[in-house]
């Protein structure tokens, strides 16, 4: 029998109407002959509503009667798809984290899975129920209640998925696939039908606010194939997977960028051993996190640039300690931009097409914009350009690799870039 986890975010739970408009969608898969397994997240607001109600209180809450009160959310939902289900004449049950049991560490608010007993929901698919599960929350070896961090019901769908052995885990949230790249930059920007685990995790500036990157973490290391969908829009969504040997690769996927980048650059620095570290060590002591890093070939006087980004909230931080490490070093300069961002290719067709990189600096060349810096990755290409050429260079890079939807928003394209 084939086994979905279907999960339900916020927005599609938000009120009474969608809970039941849900319960249509659930209905008509278990129509179909299949069992499924329902996660979903507390009504849209309602986490957010139940974290000011505590600071009401307290500023810092003790973390276990926090997630306590977190939970509640979730269990609303339960119930409430569970009678909209029964309502149908589809038997339907509800279990919150601690019934189930899906037992995690004690780490409140940022709880790990650690283990699902998955008895309960077997037999009650085998007694033709669904099995609607409170998303977000698990319970610890003492038996307080848990919860995975923001957006965790993702988490606990793929690893509902993983333990059931699910043949897919279908997340259902207000966005009707991965695109490739972000619509409101290229309005031609088009859904993807599939994508693998890899790519969606290099894509996860533009991922990042549809799936939690955990849960696609989650999901390549026990091959859960994951879907994306829209419980607003009846289409197929994107399948997130491994790579399959007669899977079309397109050439690139997608484009990414960020925008909270900042770059430092220390000119004229010795070169000599150990300096790497001597201007990184202060930046990691001080949990700042390095992305992109540059060094480039001493010149005949010895000396060398370096030359590295960090996030733009971290900016005037790093600025302080590189300007300490360099007098010490006595480097000639310091200087930072945080008008800058990165822009990413991403696509599992770069390992086997050469190429890649020259269309893409054509491409930006071709508008005049600057790289600034390059760094690649077996399937991504990423470089820094200024800000204010952000939205040209997504623009350019996405015509310039054939991602552009066909003009009406109709005629979905196959995948306009395959070719061997
Ligand atoms: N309700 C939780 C949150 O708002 C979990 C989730 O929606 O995934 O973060
Ligand atoms: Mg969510």
């Amino acid at each position: 029998m084939t086994l979905y986890v279907q999960k339900f975010g916020g927005t599609s739970v938000a009120n009474v109407e969608r809970i039941e408009h849900v319960a249509d969608i659930v209905k008509a898969t278990r129509e179909k002959g299949i069992d499924v397994v329902v996660v979903v997240s507390a009504m849209s607001g309602e986490t957010n509503r139940l974290i000011d109600l505590a600071r009401s209180i307290q500023p810092r809450p003790n973390p276990r009667e926090m997630d306590t009160l977190l939970a509640t959310g979730e269990q609303v939902t339960i119930a409430l798809l569970s009678m909209a289900l029964d309502k149908r004449g589809c038997p339907a049950r509800s279990y919150t984290g601690g019934q189930v049991p899906i037992r995690t560490d004690s780490a409140h608010s940022k709880a790990r899975i650690e283990h699902i007993d998955d008895a309960g929901m077997r037999a009650d698919l085998t007694a033709g129920r669904v099995v609607v599960v409170a998303g977000f929350q698990g319970v610890d070896e003492g038996g307080s209640i848990t919860t995975l961090g923001r957006g965790g019901s993702d988490t606990s769908a793929v690893a509902l998925a993983a333990a059931l052995k699910a043949d897919e885990c279908q997340i259902y949230t207000d966005v009707d696939g991965v695109y490739t790249t972000d619509p409101r930059v290229v309005p031609r920007a088009r859904r993807l039908e599939r994508i693998t685990f890899e790519e969606m995790l290099e894509l996860s500036s533009l991922g990042a606010k549809i799936l939690q990157i955990r849960a696609v973490e989650f999901a390549g290391k026990y091959n859960v194939p994951l879907r994306v969908l829209s419980s607003f829009v009846d289409n197929p969504g994107t399948l997130i997977s491994y790579e399959d040997v007669d899977m079309e690769n397109a050439l690139i996927s997608g484009i990414a960028f960020n925008r909270d980048e900042a770059q430092l650059t220390v000119a004229g620095v010795p070169d000599q051993p150990g300096i790497a570290q001597r201007i990184l060590g202060a930046v990691a002591d001080a949990n700042i996190e390095v992305d992109m890093i540059v060094q480039n070939v001493a010149r005949e006087d010895g000396k060398a640039d370096f030359t590295f980004t960090v996030h733009r909230n971290d900016f005037e931080r790093t600025l302080e300690l590189v300007r300490e490490t360099s007098a010490k070093l006595g480097a000639w300069k310091v200087e930072g931009n945080d008008h800058i961002v990165k822009l990413s290719l991403v696509g599992v067709g770069m390992r086997s097409h050469a190429g890649i990189a020259s269309r893409m600096f054509d491409a930006l060349g071709s508008e005049g914009i600057n790289i600034m810096m390059i760094s690649t990755s077996e399937i991504k290409i990423s470089v820094v350009i200024e800000e204010k050429y952000l939205e040209l260079g997504v623009r350019a890079l996405h015509s310039a690799f054939g991602l552009d939807a066909a003009e009406s928003p109709a005629a979905e394209m196959p995948s306009a870039t395959v070719s061997e």
